[in-house]
Order: C-alpha cells, then structure tokens, then sequence
C-alpha cells in the first residue's frame, strides 16, 4: 500500500524510537522533563515566541488557544473551510461557549476588509468578537500558504481592535520551506500559534502551541483542565526534537513530489487538479471520469493506493516522508492504467 491520506501516517524513524528509548525523563505537570522542556523551548525559539507548550494534538492546541484567549458568549472569526470550524466537532462551541463567525477565503485567506466588518461593535444584542483565527497553509484549500501580507493586514485589524488572532500552523513549517518566509515571520503576525509535530514532521505524537510567557502560563491550566498534562512526557518529546532538527529543511521534498504527482494526473484523462499545489497537498476532480470521489477511492484502493475524500468528486492526496519519488512513479503508472480500463 502506498498511503497518500495524509501526512499523519508517518512512522517514527528508527532515530526517533532511540530517542524516546534512550530520553531523559521526569514529571512534566511538575515542569520536570528535562526533554520537554528543551522541546518547548528550541519551539519557541523557532517561532520567535517567549513560551511553548507541548500538547497531544494540534485539535487539543487550537482549542486550548481558544480558551486561554476567550470568554463565553463571544465569537471567532474563522475561514469557513478552516479545521477549527470544520473538522473539530464544534469543539469552540462546547468547551469555550463561543460562536463561530465564519467568513469565505480566497484559496483560504480571509479578506482583511471581510474581517474588519465582521468584527462586532457595542450593541445588546451583539456578541463580542473575542478572537481571530488564520490557517497557514490551509488544508481545505489545498494546502494553499496564506500569504506573509495577508496576515500581516490581519495582524493591523486585530492590533487595532484589540483582538487576539491565534494561527492554526499545523503545517506552518511547509509554508515556510515553500515560501523562503522565515517562520518567525509569520508567527510575529500573531498572538498564539499551533503546529503539529506528527504531519509532516514526523514525530509520532504531537504538536506545540507558543505565545507569550503569561499566554503560556494561563494555556498551561486550561490543559491540565482538559486531561492533557502528560507526566514522563520525554519520550514524546525526543521524537519531536528530531522534528525540528532534522526534518524541516527536507518538507521540500514533499512538496516536490507533490507538484510531480500533479503534473502526471493532470494529463491522465478524466482526471484534473483542483489546487495550485504549492506544498504537500493535492486535490484531484474526478467528475470528468463521471466518478465520485468513493468510486475512485475504492478502484485506487485495489491498485494499493490509499488518499481521502474531499468532496463529491474530488480526492485528496498528501505526500510525506514515507513516500519517495519511486512511489510517486508507481502511483502514476498504477493510476494510468486504472484510468485507461475506467474510462
Ligand atoms: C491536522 C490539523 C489539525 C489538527 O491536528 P490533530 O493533531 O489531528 O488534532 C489542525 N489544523 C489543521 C490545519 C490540520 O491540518
């Protein structure tokens, strides 16, 4: 099988098991493993940020922003294919007891003069606009990098409105390698950021939120609330730490082999490319092959393909470390002939 569902399906590498063997460990809720704490502070280092905080999972990171910057009864402004209004169950709404306000991106970027106007004023019956939300690169749009512009024009909107804009960076180090935009840059646009470890980084389990000292210091309560403080918690860390040191730079290669995936369907008929492919995500249109989206998933399945659904006709497939340019090759020959019978 080669296994195109997301870059979540990555293993630990051999190194990264060492690591988390051979990791020096102590009780975190206590503040002392020695190997998280240096995880959260080469994170916040990378970020430019004063503190960072390992969590579980990028979900858990999202929604502990939200707490940590909002009160119930207010709203967030969300692009409306975002993962925090999409694909987190409503969780904004149960834990926080906050509404989602959600406006339409252009290839996921909110429009600035959209979110200057969404932006609620003094009136009884309004909610209060309690957070900004951008997702850099946004998974919906194709893995699309939010450009540094856009956010910075966000950024100026929430300085002068005096609201918090929170940066979903799940994938923020792709956007980074792609664009040649220092990480530190992006994250500078915002008051609190999260980004997974366990894409296309590699790490096993994973991601970390960063934001200031007092930001840090208040998210830290309000993961203890939720369940999420972890005790010998190194040997999650060291795999992290093998990340971030070895495993940026090489995003490149992803994307490369996603652009390479793209060209090659592209000219396979009945089958297009929805997304200008800038990182590591490819949306393939069946609808030309008069398929839906499980139709081709389950063909592809028996070629030993696996990708995700995405829509009606469209599939989404993500390159990652656990597939090479060999298997991308194979992938295009075994959907050439698959296509040929089927169309
Ligand atoms: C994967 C993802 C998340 C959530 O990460 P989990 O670790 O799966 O909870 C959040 N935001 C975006 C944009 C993602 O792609």
């Amino acid at each position: 099988m080669i296994d195109l569902r997301s870059d979540t399906v990555t293993k630990p590498t051999p190194e990264m098991r060492q690591a988390a063997f051979d990791a020096v460990v102590g009780d975190d809720v206590y503040g002392e493993d020695p190997t998280l704490l240096e995880l959260e502070e080469l994170s916040a280092n990378m970020l430019g940020k004063e503190a960072a905080m390992f969590v579980t999972s990028g979900t858990q990171g999202n929604q502990i922003a939200v707490l940590t910057q909002c009160v119930g009864g207010q709203e967030i402004i969300v692009e409306e294919e975002s993962h925090l209004f999409f694909y987190e169950g409503a969780a904004m709404s149960v834990f926080a007891g906050v509404q989602p306000r959600t406006l339409k991106g252009n290839r996921g970027a909110l429009n600035p003069a959209e979110v200057k106007a969404a932006i609620r004023g003094e009136d009884v019956h309004a909610p209060e606009t309690g957070l900004i939300c951008i997702e850099n690169t946004h998974n919906r749009a194709g893995g699309a990098i939010i450009p540094l512009e856009n956010m910075q024009a966000i950024a100026e909107i929430g300085k002068e409105y005096h609201i918090p804009i929170h940066l979903d960076g799940a994938r923020i180090f792709n956007a980074a390698v792609a664009s040649g935009v220092d990480v530190k840059k992006y994250a500078a646009q915002v008051d609190s950021v999260q980004f997974c470890l366990s894409k296309g980084l590699g790490a096993p389990v994973g991601s970390i939120i960063a934001g200031t000292n007092d930001f840090i210091q208040r998210a830290r309560k309000w993961r203890k609330r939720l369940g999420g403080g972890l005790r010998q918690a190194g040997i999650l860390a060291a795999p992290g730490l093998i990340s971030l040191r070895e495993k940026v730079d090489r995003l490149v290669e992803d994307h490369n082999h996603a652009k390479l995936l793209a060209q090659s369907i592209n000219e396979i008929k009945g089958l297009s490319i929805e997304n200008e492919v800038e990182t590591n995500i490819v949306l393939v249109n069946t609808e030309a092959a008069k398929l839906t989206a499980a139709e081709f998933l389950a063909q592809l399945k028996q070629e030993g393909i696996l990708a995700v659904p995405f829509g009606p006709n469209t599939v989404r497939f993500v390159t990652h470390f656990d597939v090479s340019r060999q298997n991308i090759e194979e992938v295009v020959v075994r959907l050439n002939r698959m296509m040929k019978i089927l169309t």
